[in-house]
C-alpha cells in the first residue's frame, strides 16, 4: 500500500474522533438527532484546527442512511462516498480559487436540481471570505431561501472579512485552538498505532510547536519520522533533543540553567550560557522568546494554585517552573517580564543580538 501521510490517514471521520472541539460536535449531533437543521452554517477559526473536517463530518451525518446518535455510520454508500471525496451531492469549493461571480451564479442554478443519491445537496465552501462582493450578491438570495434539499456550510479563517448580511443568515460556530496536551495525547496514540518510536518529551515539543493546530502537529510528526527514521521504517526512539533541533528550540535542562542564573542574578553564569547558545548557532530571538515563556510559566506557578489550567505544558515542565518559582518573589519575576517584554522589539533590530542580550 502506498504511504499515506499521517494527517490524511488520521483525519477524523466522526464527531467523536474530533479533538478539542467537543462543544461544536455536540451541538451538531443534537441538530442531526432532533432534525433541526439550519440552511447555512459558518465555521470560523484559524487554519488547521478542523473546520473543513467538521464540515465534512457534518455533511456525512446529514446524508447518512443510518446515523447513530447524530454520528454518521461511516459505512453506508453516502458516508463512504463523502469519505473518499466522490459524492455527487456534496460539493466542495475552494473560494480562494473561485472568487468570481460566474461560479456563484453556477451554484445558484445547480442548487435547484435535486440531489442525485442523497437526502441533501450540500455545498462546502472553504475560505469563503475570498469571494468577491458580486459573487456574494449573487449567492445571498439563495442562502436566504435555499430549496429544501440544499444546505450550505461555509468555512473561514477571517470572519471579519465576511459580510454581516451573510453571517446573520448562518448558524455560526467558532472552533477553538486545540490545547497542547490534547494534541500530545493524539500524537502519542498515532505514534503507538503506527509503530513509531518517539519519546513523550519529543511529542510535547511537536505539540507545542503546532500551536493549537492538529493538522500542523500531524505534519510535523510526519516530518520528524522522515527526518530521523531509517530506511526500513524502523527508528530508534526519536528524542526530545532531535525534536528540539528541528525547530531550533532549547532543551529544558539547558534553559532551566539559564533561567536560574537570571533569577539569582548570577551574571557570569548568564553570560556563559548566552555565549554557549550563540556559539552553537542558536537563534537568539527565539531564545529571547523562550526566556519570556519560561518567566511567564514561573510567574503562573507562583500566583496560581493550579497553574496547569493556564499553562499548556507537560507536568514535568510545570514542576521545573514550580521549583524555579521558589527562588524569587513573584513581583521580581513580574518586573523582569515587564522589562524584557518592553525591550524585545529592540532585539529584532539589534546589529549584534548577543551583545544586546
Ligand atoms: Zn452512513
Amino acid at each position: 500500500m502506498a504511504y499515506q501521510v499521517i494527517a490524511r490517514k488520521w483525519r477524523p471521520q466522526k464527531f467523536s474522533d474530533m479533538v478539542g472541539q467537543e462543544h461544536i460536535a455536540q451541538t451538531l449531533r443534537n441538530a442531526i438527532m432532533t432534525g433541526r437543521i439550519a440552511q447555512a452554517y459558518l465555521f470560523v477559526g484559524p487554519r488547521g484546527i478542523g473546520k473543513t473536517t467538521s464540515a465534512r463530518i457534518f455533511a456525512k451525518a446529514l446524508n447518512c442512511k443510518h446515523p447513530v446518535n447524530g454520528e454518521p455510520c461511516c459505512e453506508c454508500d453516502s458516508c463512504v462516498s463523502i469519505a473518499n471525496e466522490s459524492s455527487v451531492d456534496v460539493i466542495e469549493i475552494d473560494a480562494a480559487t473561485h472568487t468570481q461571480v460566474e461560479k456563484a451564479r453556477e451554484i445558484c442554478e445547480e442548487v435547484l436540481h435535486l440531489p442525485i443519491a442523497s437526502k441533501y445537496k450540500i455545498y462546502i465552501i472553504d475560505e469563503v471570505h475570498m469571494l468577491s462582493k458580486s459573487a456574494w450578491n449573487a449567492l445571498l438570495k439563495t442562502i436566504e431561501e435555499p430549496p429544501e434539499h440544499a444546505k450550505f456550510i461555509f468555512a473561514t479563517t477571517e470572519v471579519n472579512k465576511v459580510l454581516p448580511t451573510v453571517i446573520s443568515r448562518c448558524q455560526r460556530f467558532d472552533l477553538k485552538r486545540i490545547p497542547t496536551n490534547l494534541i500530545a495525547e493524539r500524537l502519542a496514540l498515532i505514534a503507538r498505532t503506527e509503530g513509531v518510536q518517539i519519546s513523550s518529551s519529543a511529542i510535547d515539543v511537536i505539540a507545542r510547536a503546532a500551536d493549537g493546530g492538529m493538522r500542523d502537529a500531524q505534519s510535523l510528526l510526519d516530518q520528524m519520522i522522515s527526518f530521523f527514521g531509517t530506511a526500513d521504517g524502523k527508528n530508534s526512539s526519536i528524542s526530545e533533543a532531535q525534536a528540539l533541533s528541528l525547530f531550533g528550540l532549547t532543551a529544558p535542562a539547558e534553559m532551566s540553567g539559564l533561567i536560574q542564573a537570571i533569577l539569582c542574578n548570577d551574571r557570569p553564569a548568564v553570560i556563559t550560557a548566552i555565549h554557549k547558545f550563540a556559539s552553537a548557532g542558536k537563534n537568539l530571538e527565539l531564545l529571547f522568546d523562550e526566556i519570556l515563556g519560561w518567566l511567564r510559566g514561573i510567574m503562573m506557578c507562583s500566583l496560581l494554585p493550579n497553574p496547569e489550567t493556564v499553562l499548556e505544558e507537560s507536568p514535568e515542565k510545570i514542576s521545573i517552573y514550580a521549583e524555579l518559582a521558589k527562588l524569587v518573589r513573584p513581583d521580581s519575576v513580574q518586573r523582569l517580564l515587564e522589562q524584557l517584554s518592553s525591550t524585545g522589539f529592540l532585539l529584532r533590530e539589534a546589529i549584534n543580538k548577543q551583545i544586546f542580550i
